[in-house]
């Protein structure tokens, strides 16, 4: 840390608007204050860059950080996660850009940086954990009060309340990440007057906005062109780029019918125009953006394959998830031990995973059962009792997470008094508080193999009342006791398997 402080990094800060809980301050807009060094290279000499634009891809491995306090908690969901992944790889389609995921995704427990306050904690925090050769994105709660930031020598830094499903906040960092600059550059931080005359220049402080961490030059005052709405100086003011239009606006702006600003501005000749609120770079706000412009994109492709070829693979990807889960089992309420619950679920072609998402509460705001497997269920953990679960499953791979959720499916958890625990045969029976008629479930926690079982039901005074020889599949199983007629009181189910005897106590109340 005290070697970073002094460092002059050259950061481009971004920001988008989107909804935030309501107690949040909105986080403050980009700050980006600099050009990469690169980019006027590349911009002098386009030509020399040149990359035939045809269909040929280029894939992009991303390394994904998901930071949570030190306990573990308030850790961005992986639904949202898939959500803005699928948007992230939508807004690039056109570009010919698509992004995977490169490894497994990186959880990290630090609540200094899942909630730091300044840009050297987010430096450190990429420092310590960014891996080679791939793209690295953090999300985090606060990234130092900004919607997103990007670190041009390491990596991103999204905050959740800026990822939302139609948000552009990981695209516009992206896009920084690959050498864009603001349109507005030189902008940040000053606010456009219409009444005093536009300068020619604008200079902007750009400490801690260098290039490289090695770079320690104690001069943070750096000059931006001013764009002139007849491009006569476009290659060489603003973000270099003749096919962005010239925009002062660095603050968050809303957009009117046709995407350009309402607030009216004029160049330094006095030309007034309206900015373009459909770029990502922009500041307009997230329903005005929808594209990079060909100049960008030939920038961003031009700049992976000079100078981020080691983010590149040659793919092929994995084909796309578009299929749709079905919840089996359980369903319709279906009642439910209170640990351990066995969820099943129909496969989808070309899913190598499922995320399952359970939780007390329809839209799934808060999360009981969060779960990514590449099976076809999965086994909760402890669940309260006698609750109602909202469950649902999203298929995906690492390239495709575009696949529509599943429908939700529900079941009831037993009351604690209800429910035996697995014994060494495996086997658990439920509820053990029941009304007369009510069927018995006979489940096992995964340590039971499955096989023929005998079910057999005892009366207090030891008199068998009913028996039935089943082949267990492994999973669930009814037993639809002819229990309508019987006393209320107390009973003994006995279920016998190659694994033993597991026996328990079933009390009927009327
Ligand atoms: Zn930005």
């Amino acid at each position: 840390m005290n070697q970073i402080l002094p460092l002059f990094i050259f950061l481009l800060l971004c920001s988008t608007l989107s909804a935030q809980e309501p107690s949040q301050p909105e986080p403050a807009p980009c700050g980006t204050r600099g050009v990469d060094p690169w980019l006027v290279r590349y911009t002098a000499r386009a030509q020399d860059y040149a990359v035939p634009r045809s269909d040929d891809t280029l894939y992009v491995g991303i390394q994904i950080h998901l930071l949570a306090k030190d306990n573990g908690s308030g850790r961005f969901s992986y639904d949202k996660l898939l959500s803005a992944f699928c948007r992230l790889n939508t807004d690039y389609a056109p570009s010919g850009i698509r992004f995977y995921f490169k490894n497994p995704w990186n959880e990290i427990n630090q609540t200094t940086w899942w909630d730091h306050n300044d840009i050297p904690q987010g430096i450190q925090m990429m420092q310590v954990n960014d891996v080679l050769a791939a793209q690295n994105s953090y999300f985090v709660s606060d990234p130092a009060g900004n919607c997103g930031y990007n670190i041009p020598y390491a990596s991103v830094a999204i905050n959740h309340n800026c990822a939302n499903e139609n948000d552009h906040t990981w695209a516009h960092e992206i896009g920084h990440a690959l050498s864009l600059p603001h349109p507005f550059i030189g902008w940040e931080g000053k606010v456009y007057n219409f009444s005093t005359q536009t300068p020619d220049t604008l200079t902007y402080d750009y400490t801690y906005f260098h290039d490289t961490l090695e770079t320690q030059i104690p001069a943070p005052l750096d000059t931006a062109l001013v764009e002139y709405v007849d491009g006569s100086n476009c290659t060489l003011a603003a973000d270099l780029f003749c096919d962005t239009k010239p925009d002062y606006l660095s603050q968050r702006w809303f957009c009117d019918g046709q995407n350009n600003s309402t607030k009216k501005q004029k160049d330094p000749d006095g030309v007034e125009f309206y900015s373009d609120g459909t770029l990502y770079m922009s500041y307009s706000s997230d329903e005005c953006q929808n594209r990079f412009t060909p100049e960008q994109i030939a920038a961003m492709r031009a700049n992976l394959l000079s100078e981020k070829i080691d983010w590149l693979t040659t793919g092929p990807p994995q084909a796309d998830v578009n299929g749709l889960s079905t919840p089996v089992d359980p369903v319709n309420d279906a009642p439910t031990p209170n640990t351990e619950v066995s969820l099943h679920w129909t496969p989808v072609p070309n899913a190598t995973h499922y995320l399952v998402t359970g939780s007390r509460v329809v839209s799934f705001a808060a999360r009981d059962i969060e779960i990514i497997t590449d099976d076809t269920m999965a086994v909760t953990g402890a669940l309260f009792p006698n609750k109602k679960y909202y469950w649902r499953v999203r298929a995906f791979n690492d390239w495709s997470t575009c696949a529509a959720v599943s429908e939700t499916a529900t079941f009831k958890t037993a009351a604690v008094s209800a429910v035996s625990e697995a014994d060494v045969s495996g086997l658990r029976i439920y509820p053990t508080l029941a009304a007369p008629g009510t069927p018995l479930w006979l489940e096992t926690s995964g340590k039971h193999p499955g096989g023929p079982v005998v079910c057999q039901v005892f009366d207090a005074s030891g008199r068998r009342l009913w028996h039935q020889e089943l082949n267990f599949s492994g999973t669930r199983t009814q037993l639809n006791l002819p229990s309508a007629t019987w006393q209320a009181g107390v009973y003994q189910v006995v279920v016998t398997s190659a694994q033993g005897a597991h026996t328990q106590r079933l009390a009927l109340m009327k």
